[in-house]
């Protein structure tokens, strides 16, 4: 049985890293910034945060650490993406750019900036499977899941307006992606979801 909390990561290359540190930190995990692959090493499970998914792509093959995460999503390491983070935890995407990689794992395909121009930010409450009360979800040029693979599970979708029925949240085994940024704000329930899962894993 383990003794210590577990270390959490959160990929520091760009993006909103503060934010997923101090939800982790106040959920009494280990929380990290994650620039090197000595730092990876050292995690248990990792957060990719929102940001910008072409830059970050980019700066992880510069930081030499794609391969070495994409060593350890294959090795069955935990991971939570939220909006850019869901891009690069996608198997497929569309409308990136002509270079655009990603990490995969999620056996799902993402449509980056889909809700539009007009609205590319808005917020609204939703279901979310295995949370009692809607969470209030807000989306930043976000991405979403436009096809789903078998084995993984949806756990939310946008409830109102044009985008209704959209999936934004899922679950496949040790991964977890959310279009949306449950950074902002003070809910640290689907954090803990995360946390969770990270435990359950080890
Ligand atoms: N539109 C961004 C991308 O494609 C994602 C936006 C976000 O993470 N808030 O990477």
């Amino acid at each position: 049985m383990r003794t210590s909390a577990p270390t959490i990561g959160v990929l520091a290359l760009q993006g909103d890293v503060r934010e997923h540190l101090h939800a982790l930190a106040g959920l009494g995990v280990d929380a990290i910034g994650v620039r090197r692959p000595a730092e990876l090493d050292r995690c248990d499970g990792l957060v990719i945060p929102g940001g910008e998914s072409t830059t970050m792509f980019k700066l992880a093959r510069t930081f030499e650490l794609f391969e070495p995460l994409q060593k350890r999503l294959q090795d069955g390491m935990p991971a939570f993406g939220t909006c850019a983070g869901m891009i690069m935890l996608a198997d497929r995407i569309t409308g990136g750019t002509a270079d655009q990689e990603t990490l995969g794992g999620l056996d799902i395909t993402v449509r980056r900036n889909a809700f539009g121009r007009q609205v590319d930010s808005f917020e609204g409450d939703l279901a979310f499977a295995g949370l009692p009360d809607p969470v209030h979800a807000v989306f930043i040029r976000a991405p979403w899941v436009e096809q789903v693979g078998a084995g993984v599970e949806v756990l939310a979708r946008v409830e109102a307006g044009e985008a209704a029925g959209r999936i934004v949240a899922v679950r496949q085994g040790p991964l977890m992606a959310t279009s949306f940024h449950p950074e902002v704000g003070s809910d640290v329930r689907i954090h803990r979801l995360f946390v969770d899962l990270v435990l359950q894993t080890q």
